[in-house]
């Protein structure tokens, strides 16, 4: 383990040097699960940002010129060197966003996919050509990396959202500046030290710790072309618009609020077990979480009864320990932010069937809050509208799948959604009516892997490419046309 006893006094890294920032204050860093600081992390000033951005366009000028397969190169030795070192992340992980270390591992491996996906370069750099557009006549399509890109992440998966952006940014010939949670930044410290254990030259990867005033040194530095944001809804629209306005290309991925749908002819042992762990894994905070379930009432009182069974059985406590499924929420105040929404669904009148006030009561100094489930929820309620992010789960009741799409359409969110049914003519429906990025059948999570496009629409996305795929390809490039007579 990296971490120490003694809070750690964390640096930016700047043209692959540990920098001391040029921060009048310090956040405290801590673990969610015991409440222990274990490191302070700088605010930056927009005077830090202009150095690591410097740093970047300057390395841009030889990074851009490095042959492709090259480039490649150190990303297969990024990967073995994080493929090494996965346990030591996944705890990394663990200890400063409180998950379970198995969804941490699970986190690692999405990262290293990241990586993986990127040191495909040579083919996904390729260009095209058509030998003849007229007699004599050639066009071709040439693709070639823009400068300097900003990413800005959240604290919810330290490792994967930035790997979703820096190894392909650098794949594709760009140099990166990024800023990563304040609440989350010892693993991103600890990705570009083995970044530059790659070999990967000084300047290619820059990191500034802070907030938003960090957020806006980038999104109104001229130097910056593109920026990749993740985090939540408000957030995301501002760095959307303020990034555009300033001229730069940006994907802004945001909050949600996941339906997923439970048919009659659902099998209910793979629905039970695949929402208790969507809507209580990572406790809730994850942008794919299961937020409300829509279920027919003729097995809506059956569901409710084996979820709240299947919340009872699950072990909370620090991810640390083995079998625990639930940790801490990130803070002491999204602890009190879940307990407001609590409250809030109570006077709303829904029908609470599960407090997780209680076992938050009964375990001690970290910010732990218990699954929560709400039965009889009505859409226009807070507690089914807004992303609450902490193990609350609504149920509400449906008469048909044509009015669980329709309430599920209803959300201003629509990352995604997920149907549980046996029929064919049900998933198709889902399928076409279904106003989301990305749906599942019969599972929890319906994440894409890296090599297709994430994201979802309305307030839960600002943008027009999404995030990895060819979208991230396109996204973190610039096509440049040749036509020639011979
Ligand atoms: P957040 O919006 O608080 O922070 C995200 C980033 O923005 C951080 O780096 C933070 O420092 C910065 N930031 C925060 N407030 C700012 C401000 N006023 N001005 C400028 N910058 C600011 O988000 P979070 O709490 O860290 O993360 C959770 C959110 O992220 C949830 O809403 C979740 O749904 C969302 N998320 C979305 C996806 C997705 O793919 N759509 C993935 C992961 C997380």
């Amino acid at each position: 383990m990296v971490l120490t006893a003694k809070p750690v006094i964390l640096r930016n890294v700047i043209h692959g040097v540990w920098t001391v920032s040029s921060a009048a204050a310090y956040e405290e860093v801590c673990n969610p699960a015991t409440g222990e600081v274990i490191a302070q992390v700088p605010l930056s000033t927009k005077a830090d940002v202009d150095e690591a951005v410097r740093s970047a366009a300057e390395a841009f000028g030889t990074w851009r010129k490095v042959a492709v397969p090259r480039r490649a190169r150190y990303l297969f030795r990024y990967q073995q060197l994080l493929i090494e070192h996965g346990e030591e992340l996944a705890q990394l992980i663990t200890v400063e966003n409180g998950k379970s270390l198995e969804e941490a591992r699970g986190e690692v491996q999405r990262g290293i996919e990241c990586v993986e996906f990127a040191a495909g370069a040579p083919t996904l750099m390729m260009g095209s050509q058509l030998p003849d557009i007229a007699t004599g006549v050639e066009s071709g399509m040439y693709r070639y990396p823009l400068g300097v890109i900003a990413g800005i992440t959240p604290f919810n998966f330290p490792m994967m959202v930035p790997c979703w952006m820096f190894p392909l940014a650098v794949a594709c010939g760009n140099t990166f500046v990024l800023k990563p949670s304040e609440r989350t930044p010892l693993l991103v410290n600890r990705l570009a030290e083995l970044f530059k254990e790659a070999r990967f030259p000084p300047g290619v990867l820059n990191i500034v710790h802070g907030a938003h005033e960090v957020v806006n040194g980038l999104l109104e530095h001229v130097d910056v072309k593109a920026v990749s944001f993740v985090g939540s809804q408000p957030v995301a629209e501002y760095v959307y618009k303020t990034g555009t306005a300033n001229g730069k290309r940006v994907q802004a991925l945001a909050g949600a609020k996941n339906h997923s749908i439970v048919l009659a002819d659902a099998d209910l042992d793979n629905a039970v077990r695949n929402i208790t762990s969507a809507a209580f894994g990572s406790a809730g905070e994850r942008c794919m979480a299961c937020a409300v379930v829509a279920v027919v009432e003729e097995i809506a009182d059956e569901l409710v009864a084996r979820l709240i069974e299947a919340a009872d059985a699950i072990k909370i406590g620090s991810g640390l320990e083995a079998d625990v499924f639930l940790g801490p929420v990130i803070r002491e105040a999204n602890k009190a932010r879940a307990i407001r929404y609590i409250e809030l669904g109570e006077e709303e009148q829904a029908e609470l069937v599960r407090d997780g006030r209680l076992d938050a009561a009964a375990s001690g100094s970290g910010y732990f809050v218990g699954p929560t489930i709400f039965d009889r929820v009505q859409p226009g309620m807070a507690i089914w509208s807004d992303e609450i992010f902490a193990p609350v789960l609504s149920i509400v009741r449906v008469k048909d799948l044509a009015e669980a799409i329709a309430v599920a359409n209803r959300s201003e969110f629509a990352n995604g959604a997920c149907l549980y049914t046996d029929s064919a003519k049900a998933i198709r429906e889902f399928r076409e009516e279904m106003d989301a990025g990305m749906l599942g059948i019969n599972l929890g999570v319906p994440a894409p892997m890296v090599f297709f496009p994430f994201s979802g629409y309305k307030k839960s996305f600002y943008g027009d490419l999404h995030a990895n795929g060819r979208d991230g390809v396109e996204f973190y490039t610039r096509k440049k046309m040749i036509t020639a007579r011979y």
